[in-house]
């Protein structure tokens, strides 16, 4: 098939359709790739920062920051913030079980002591 040069490759009107998502690649570090399936765009991670691209997680639009492109699925502000946020509440749990089973055990030697 001979493309006539003026009209655009097939693969880039349906690229045009959509933000691309990516995934780091498994093979390379600095390869990241689009994981929609009708895109076969990749590329390498230090040009990918500050370009928009899908959270990978809430499916919205985001600006890729050095930061992010860290992780294997990049997400945007708001999904690694709540991440932060679940773990700091994991360890408020963990630290109030702690804080509690030491009161029980105070209130335990208090009462050993008046008996
Ligand atoms: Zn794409
Ligand atoms: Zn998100």
């Amino acid at each position: 098939m001979i493309l006539n040069p003026t009209t655009k490759p097939p693969e880039v009107k349906v690229n045009s359709g959509h933000i691309h998502e990516y995934v780091r690649s498994s093979k390379n570090k600095d390869i990241y790739r689009c994981v929609h399936p009708d895109c076969s765009h990749y590329h390498n991670r230090e040009y990918l920062e500050n370009k928009r691209a899908l959270c990978g997680k809430c499916k919205e639009s985001f600006i890729l920051t050095k930061a992010q492109l860290k992780n294997k699925v990049p997400a945007c502000l708001s999904c690694s913030k709540s991440n932060k946020a679940k773990k700091v509440k994991r360890i408020e749990q963990v630290l109030d079980q702690i804080l509690n089973s030491s009161q029980k055990y105070d209130e335990k030697l208090r009462w050993d002591k008046n008996v």
